[in-house]
C-alpha cells in the first residue's frame, strides 16, 4: 500500500509539473504578443564595410556577414579585396 501511495506523489508533482508548464507557456506567448515590436520602430542597424555609417537591416545591403550603405560602396569594397587576393599570390 506504501509503494502505491508513492506512485500516486509521483502522478500528482508530474500533473503540478505539466500545469505549471502550462501557465508558462500562455504567459510567454501573451508576453511575446504585446511585446511585438511594430514596423520601423526597432530595426536593427547594419555597419557599412566601406565608410563605417550605420544603416537599416531595410536600407542596408547585405552579401553574407558584409553590408554596405550603397551599391558604389559594396562594388568598391568588392573591386578592392579582388586586388588584394590577386596580388596575395606571387607564383608564375
Ligand atoms: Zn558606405
Amino acid at each position: 500500500m506504501g509503494k502505491f501511495l508513492s506512485w500516486v506523489g509521483i502522478a500528482a508533482l508530474v500533473w503540478l509539473a505539466f500545469r505549471l508548464f502550462a501557465i508558462l507557456g500562455r504567459k510567454r506567448a501573451l508576453g511575446e504578443r504585446t511585446g511585438n515590436a511594430p514596423r520601423g520602430g526597432s530595426e536593427p542597424m547594419l555597419q557599412c564595410a566601406r565608410c563605417g555609417v550605420f544603416v537599416p537591416s531595410s536600407e542596408a545591403l547585405v552579401d553574407g556577414k558584409r553590408a554596405w550603405c550603397c551599391a558604389a560602396h559594396r562594388d568598391a569594397d568588392r573591386d578592392a579585396s579582388r586586388d588584394a587576393s590577386r596580388n596575395g599570390t606571387g607564383r608564375g
